[in-house]
Order: C-alpha cells, then sequence, then structure tokens
C-alpha cells in the first residue's frame, strides 16, 4: 500500500487532535522510509519484475528490519518515544500510543495489499500478505475507500480556518491523494533502487509537507 497509509494518520488524528498531523503523516510511511534507505545499502533485498503483480513490480524478498511485525513494534516505541521528546506537549504515553501507532498501522495496511513477504517474527520464517495487490481494481478500490473515510472523518472534526486553502485545501488535498492511488498502478516501473528510492522518499516528504501545510489552515472544533 502506498497512498491508502494516510487514512490511518487522519484516523488518529480524530482519536486525539492534539498530536500534529506532520508527525503521523511521517509515522504512517516511517517502516517505507526505512526499507527505502536499507535496499541502498544492501541490508534488505529487493527485486523489480516488471508484471510481477497488477499493481506493481516489485518482489519484495528480505525485509525483516524494517517490515516484520516484530520490527514494526519495535519501530513504533522507538518512534513514538522520538517523536514525545521532539513535541514536548505530547508526553511519552501520548507520543508512543498515537504516533506509535501510525508506525505500526503500517503493517496492518501492507499485510492487506502485499503478496506474502510480510515477516511476522523474522526472515525465513512465516510471512502474511492477502495479495489485493494482485488485482489493481481491488487494490484502487480498497485504498480509495480507505481515503474517502479518512477525509469523512477529517471534514467532521475540523472547521475550514481562513483563506482558499483553508476552505478547499483539505478536499484538493484528498482528492490528489485519490489521483495518485489511482495513477500509481499505470506509473512507468523504475529502472533501478536508487531510482525508486529517491522517487519514494521525496513522495513521502512531499505529501506529508503538503498535508501540514493543509492541516495549519484547519480549525478544531473541541
Ligand atoms: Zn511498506
Amino acid at each position: 500500500m502506498f497512498v491508502g497509509h494516510y487514512s490511518a494518520s487522519f484516523a488518529l488524528k480524530r482519536l486525539d487532535a492534539r498530536v500534529p498531523i506532520f508527525p503521523l503523516l511521517i509515522g504512517v510511511q516511517f517502516m517505507d522510509f526505512l526499507f527505502m534507505v536499507f535496499i541502498l545499502f544492501g541490508v534488505e533485498r529487493m527485486e523489480i519484475v516488471p508484471g510481477f503483480t497488477e499493481v506493481n513490480a516489485f518482489v519484495l524478498s528480505y525485509m525483516p528490519y524494517s517490515h516484520s511485525l516484530v520490527a514494526a513494534l519495535f519501530w513504533s516505541v522507538v518512534y513514538g518515544a522520538a517523536c514525545a521528546l521532539l513535541i514536548r506537549h505530547l508526553g511519552l504515553a501520548r507520543g508512543i500510543l498515537i504516533c506509535g501507532a501510525a508506525v505500526l498501522s503500517h503493517y496492518v495496511l501492507d499485510v492487506l495489499v502485499h503478496t506474502p513477504d510480510m515477516p511476522l517474527i523474522w526472515d525465513p520464517g512465516t510471512k502474511l500478505g492477502l495479495g489485493i495487490w494482485k488485482s489493481r481494481i481491488a487494490t484502487i478500490a480498497v485504498e480509495t475507500l480507505f481515503l474517502a473515510a479518512a477525509w469523512f472523518a477529517y471534514i467532521r472534526m475540523s472547521k475550514p480556518g481562513p483563506g482558499a486553502v483553508g476552505k478547499y485545501g483539505a478536499s484538493v488535498f484528498f482528492g490528489f491523494l485519490v489521483l495518485l492511488t489511482i495513477a500509481t498502478p499505470f506509473m512507468p516501473v523504475p529502472k533501478t533502487l536508487i531510482e525508486l528510492s529517491s522517487q519514494a522518499l521525496a513522495g513521502y516528504v512531499i505529501i506529508a509537507l503538503l498535508g501540514r501545510w493543509v492541516d495549519s489552515r484547519r480549525i478544531y472544533v473541541d
């Protein structure tokens, strides 16, 4: 899953509006941030095989450090504690519970779409994956449904602030995410791991910054 992960950021924001959106938008992709760096250094492995699933060309052959359940739990605590340190008003418990949950949500949503390549404990060992990526239509439907639910929750929990960004920003942002969801399976296959990594990392940062900008023009009701 790529864009659908962001729906978890907004679900968590709804749970506790005092947590800023930026660490939640970074948190839901934190496991992929790690993966994109680890493959560059050979710590983890993937191969690009065009046509492997209908949605992408990724044979994710070895990723226990970023994408096992044990690693997900570990990184959730590390990320949550780091957020609590950097954002003083959060507090350790809220940092670990809410920002940590953002990281952990990545594992759950990845299991839905990946082919069985998500290690439960470690690699070698049991791997999970329900394989929604095998169908373009199913992937787009599931991710769009999650985003629609997130958008609905978001416009109910916050009000438009001043200016055009306050008024239309949230809807344009979610519209952009849905377009990205539909376009992703049709994008050209990256030729090298460096190309894939740099595109992905830049994409995660740009989306998080856009989300923060849009959210800064929203007013929270309670
Ligand atoms: Zn992932």
